[in-house]
C-alpha cells in the first residue's frame, strides 16, 4: 500500500502561480489548501510562487 501524496504543487483556479503544499499549507504561509489535487515536484517553473520555490529548493538542495 502506497502512502497518500501529503504534498506537491498546488494550483487552484482563482491563483496566478502554483504554491507548494505541505499539510494544507503553502511553504511561503500565503495560502491554505485542503483538495487532493497535488503535482509532484519536477524542479523550478516559471509558474511556481517564488517563496514557495525557494524555501522548496532549499529543501531539495545539500
Ligand atoms: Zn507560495
Amino acid at each position: 500500500m502506497s502512502a497518500p501524496i501529503v504534498e506537491g504543487w498546488a494550483w487552484p483556479l482563482n491563483m496566478r502561480k502554483a504554491h507548494y503544499v505541505r499539510k494544507g499549507t503553502s511553504l511561503c504561509g500565503r495560502m491554505m489548501y485542503l483538495g487532493s489535487h497535488l503535482e509532484p515536484d519536477i524542479g523550478p517553473s516559471p509558474d511556481n510562487c517564488k517563496e514557495c520555490q525557494k524555501r522548496r529548493l532549499k529543501e531539495v538542495t545539500p
